[in-house]
């Protein structure tokens, strides 16, 4: 079963609000087996939304039409729909849907105004759908074979009105089939780098399919099993399983997982305890290690230790290593990162000091110049590897990019793979 959604409005299309209703929609359709084709978003324009109705329509099983059900001239949905479904027919009135109308504004204290009668107005031969949240009545409707219906724009009217009205009065074809989607995450490893593994697993028209995708650098593929449900199970987590094998060991997980809680699942299987030292982030490696629940099962605390004075009173910098080399710099690193297991205890330490910017930047030490040093305890001995690292981006980039790679260096070495393993941007010594 193939479905469209129409998004209306002209707050959409002025950037005012984010069409959150489109994905929503998407979402439970593909939970359900019918693959959304394709999303149009339409100002309040009368021609263009009755034109695209019937160009959908005569495409997919199933159209959607959300927002422009109002009371107001903006609102022109239903008159569009008449345009699409009854050319040249007027609206019809529902005597019962009036009546409906002045109930919900006498429960609500006011009188109705005259303008929300023409929210009881809908195309001959369509049907009103109730909706107990608000005055915009929902529309069921045919074109063709396209089963077409009309739902509010405000989320809280709009998702009770398809799960409780139109997935039940849905005429689905015989088959049964649905749509599985699992998302697999990666950090350290580039986007073309990470297509070229995959070679012809992102082939398109391949089942299951698969795409790739990047946010806040993390590289994430997404992949999309359809058919009878127990085939595509098998075939998302084969994939699944492929996908994580071509990118190890840079994925850390799937769906809701983030590093910090791939990090943490390794240090509480071992019963390990871990510490930050933190220059330039400012405490962001902290927050993502505490974001987990239950985090305080490994994770002892730490420094933000922005000056030099700091690093030298909390973490024992040395003066000479701060004078010598400054702050940003791989003995700094390696002894914010000793510091800090001497000072805590912990089993770990991670220690962030570089260049954010905008400001800072010297001829030697550009922007996005960052040194990670990741200390650990082996049989009583401290031993600290420092990366460098070239970031591209602005300041949160730049202090984005430090905390998620000071993570994956842990990971790596929890791993026990840190040593031969490239991360993206790192400086080769
Ligand atoms: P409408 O019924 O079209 O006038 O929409 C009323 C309100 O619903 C808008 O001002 C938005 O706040 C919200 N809304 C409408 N369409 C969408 C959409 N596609 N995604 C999210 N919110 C929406
Ligand atoms: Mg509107």
């Amino acid at each position: 079963m193939r479905a469209a959604i129409i998004s209306i409005g002209d707050e959409l299309m002025l950037g005012q609000t984010i069409d959150t209703n489109a994905a929503w929609l998407s979402a439970e359709l593909a939970a359900r087996g019918i693959v959304t084709i394709e999303h149009r978003t339409i100002g309040d324009d009368r021609a263009a939304l009755g034109e695209t109705v019937r160009r959908l329509a005569s495409k997919v099983d199933l159209l959607i039409l959300t927002g422009g059900l109002g009371p107001t001239a903006d609102d022109l949905t239903r008159e569009a729909l008449a345009d699409a479904l009854t050319p040249g027919q007027a609206l019809v009135r529902d005597a019962a849907a009036v009546a409906q109308l002045e109930r919900w504004f006498s429960t609500h204290g006011s009188g109705m105004p005259k303008s929300n009668l023409k929210q009881a107005d809908h195309p001959q031969g369509t049907q009103l759908l109730a909706n107990p949240h608000g005055t915009a009545l929902g529309i069921a409707g045919r074109l063709g074979a396209c089963q077409v219906f009309a739902l509010p724009g405000p989320p809280a009217e709009m998702m009770p009105m398809l799960l409780e009205q139109v997935l039940p009065a849905l005429e689905r074809p015989a088959s049964s089939d649905v749509v599985l989607t699992e998302a697999v995450h990666a950090y350290g490893l580039g986007e073309s780098a990470g297509a070229e593994r995959l070679g012809s697993l992102m082939d398109r028209g391949r089942e299951p399919l698969v795409g790739t995708t990047v946010s806040e650098s993390i590289l994430t593929a997404r992949i999309v099993a359809r058919g009878p449900q127990a085939s595509a199970r098998r075939e998302l987590d084969r994939t699944i399983a492929v996908v994580k094998q071509k990118w190890h060991p840079y994925v850390f997980g799937c769906a809701n997982g983030s590093l910090a809680s791939a990090v943490g699942e390794l240090l509480r299987a071992g019963g390990r305890t871990l510490t930050t030292a933190e220059s330039c982030t400012g405490g962001l490696l902290g927050k993502m290690i505490v974001d987990v629940a239950g985090s305080s099962d490994y994770y002892l605390g730490g420094w933000v230790t922005y000056t030099n004075e700091l690093k030298q009173s909390c973490l024992a910098v040395p003066e000479a290593v701060l004078t010598e080399h400054g702050a940003v710099s791989e003995p700094t690193a390696r002894a914010m990162a000793e510091g800090a297991l001497q000072a805590s205890g912990a089993d770990y330490s991670l220690a962030i000091t570089g260049i954010a910017g905008p400001d800072g930047e010297t001829p030697d030490k550009r922007l996005g110049t960052v040194f990670i040093g990741l200390g650990q305890v082996i049989e009583g001995n401290v031993r600290v590897a420092v990366r460098q690292f070239a970031f591209p981006g602005d300041r949160w980039a730049v202090r984005d990019r430090s905390a998620k790679s000071a993570l994956q260096m842990l990971r790596f070495t929890l791993l026990g793979v840190l040593d031969d393993t490239h991360l993206l941007w790192a400086v080769h010594p």
